[in-house]
């Protein structure tokens, strides 16, 4: 394992009489290319001890809901059974109410020989063992300490990260296990099965206002479909469409990379093997996937804040002091804005598009963010409000992404432009813009479509 990926987290010593090496899943929901579970598993054969993985769902999590217990139940069970294929244990704690314990990851680390957890910048929780404990980057196709202080724009990382990926853009061996872990599950463990999920889901202590995504099942199956499907259907015409929302040209696959079911490297590769055989140009989707996302990855490792205009360049919060008392056009509350109630029916069909199916199309994405600043009190309001919105229905957020792209619409990872009102400096963008360069009405009418009949055409099966 390249010690790049490898970050150790306390001073803690191996414990040689350790039953076992635990992973705690944090990020990584899967057995492929999953190097936190390789090295784990290297670990564990070393040291001559079996492999037990340990996952959690907390009804604690701020913004539990239906819709990220359903998503993430739906993996479980998948998990699970590649697991035991491999020869490791699998634990999932499921807790139900705020009155169950917490956690059972410093039960299980009292026994193990070392643990093992994904370094990831935005989901890492830090829970305290006393025992040996790394985190290990399996995010990025280029580990993130490999660019060791942030980059201030795409062009300042791409050079960066293209000498890099010769070395990471390998497919790691497999995992193979010396020893069977053969202990019986502990009696907290919930043993899932996809015909009980709904009733798991309805058992906690969560918000169930928040519905399923309509788009979106999880696990590792459905992303794999989605590969495909970007595949065999999509990526001949990525360059071409992948800013008309109504083509239906990008992957969908924000939502698997950011629970972990794929990794963008397994997706880099099948990519370029596809274009090598189908002589398609796969530069804009790996542009995207690769050096647009890690962008994201050292943001959110590197800034003291990633989710603050604090971390926004000087620039950027200098011009965005200097008009936070324009007037705005129009002015919407929080509440109106979850709504999808203001006067512009395409930024109404990009909310409900979040509501009904778990995430934005990209290019409407960034329409989204720029009228909330446009109609937001002040800038600080309108960040709240995208976090908030993400925080509540996004599948893909609490992500790197997600914080970059936010601030992306207040003036990060970009240039000054010509100044405009409430904007200054900052990049706008108008509906002419939208009319002009896509199919508005289209896509207005495939989301009320949605919302009407409570199905989505797109959803893969
Ligand atoms: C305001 C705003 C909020 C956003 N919030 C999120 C978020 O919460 N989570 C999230 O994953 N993305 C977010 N994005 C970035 C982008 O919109 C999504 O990654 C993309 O729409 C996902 O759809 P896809 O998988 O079909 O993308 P594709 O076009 O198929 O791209 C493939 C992958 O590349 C990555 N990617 C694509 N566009 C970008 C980008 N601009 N920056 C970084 N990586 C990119 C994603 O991992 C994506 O899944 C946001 C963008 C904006 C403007």
């Amino acid at each position: 394992m390249a010690s790049e990926r490898v970050r150790v987290l306390n001073p803690a010593p191996v414990r040689a009489e350790g039953r076992y090496v635990l992973y705690w899943i944090q990020a990584n929901r899967r057995v492929e290319y999953n190097h936190a579970l390789a090295h784990a598993g290297d670990l564990a054969n070393s040291l001559d001890v079996p492999l037990l993985c340990y996952e959690e769902l907390d009804c604690g999590q701020p913004h539990a809901s239906d819709r990220f217990h359903r998503f993430h139940l739906e993996g479980v069970e998948e998990l699970a059974a590649a697991l035991k294929k491999l020869g490791a244990g699998y634990c999932f704690y499921l807790r139900r109410r705020r009155a169950d314990p917490e956690t059972f990851l410093p039960l299980l680390a009292e026994e193990a020989a070392a643990v093992v957890t994904d370094d990831h910048p935005t989901l890492m929780r830090e829970r305290p063992v006393a025992v040996h404990c790394v985190g290990v980057d399996s995010s990025c196709i280029v580990p993130v300490s490999c660019i060791p202080e942030r980059a201030y724009a795409a062009y300042s990382i791409r050079p960066k990260i293209k000498r890099l990926l010769p070395t990471f853009l390998k497919a790691p061996r497999r995992t193979v296990l010396r020893r069977r872990y053969s202990a019986a599950a502990p009696p907290w463990h919930t043993a899932v099965r996809e015909s009980e999920i709904a009733a798991l889901v309805r058992s906690c202590e969560i918000d169930h206002s928040v519905g399923p995504s309509l788009t979106y099942r999880g696990g590792r199956r459905y992303a794999e479909r989605h590969l495909q499907r970007f595949l065999s259907e999509r990526l001949r015409l990525y360059a071409r469409l992948k800013n008309e929302p109504s083509a239906h040209a990008t992957s969908e696959l924000s939502p698997y990379l950011h629970w972990g079911w794929i990794s963008p490297l397994e997706i880099a590769l099948e990519t370029e093997r596809t274009a090598a055989t189908g002589k398609l140009v796969a530069d804009e989707f790996l542009e995207e996937l690769i050096v647009r996302r890690e962008l994201a990855f050292n943001f959110a490792r590197y800034s003291a804040r990633p989710a603050s205009l604090e971390s926004l360049p000087r620039w950027a919060q200098e011009t965005l002091r200097k008009h936070a008392r324009d007037p705005r056009p129009y002015l919407y509350t929080r509440g109106q804005l979850c709504a999808a109630e203001t006067h512009d029916a395409l930024w109404n069909a990009t909310q409900k598009e979040m509501r009904l199916r778990g995430k934005i199309h990209g290019y409407y994405r960034m329409y989204w963010g720029k009228k909330i600043i446009e109609w937001s009190r002040r800038p600080e309001e309108a960040l709240e409000t995208m976090i908030e919105i993400h925080d509540r229905w996004a599948l893909d957020g609490r992500d790197p992404n997600t914080y970059a792209n936010i601030l992306w619409c207040f003036g990060l990872h970009d240039r000054p432009w010509p100044e405009r009102a409430v904007f200054g400096k900052v990049r706008t963008m108008t509906i002419e813009g939208m009319r002009r360069k896509t199919q508005v009405e289209r896509y207005i009418a495939e989301i009320a479509e949605i919302e009407r009949t409570g199905r989505d055409p797109f959803r893969v099966q």
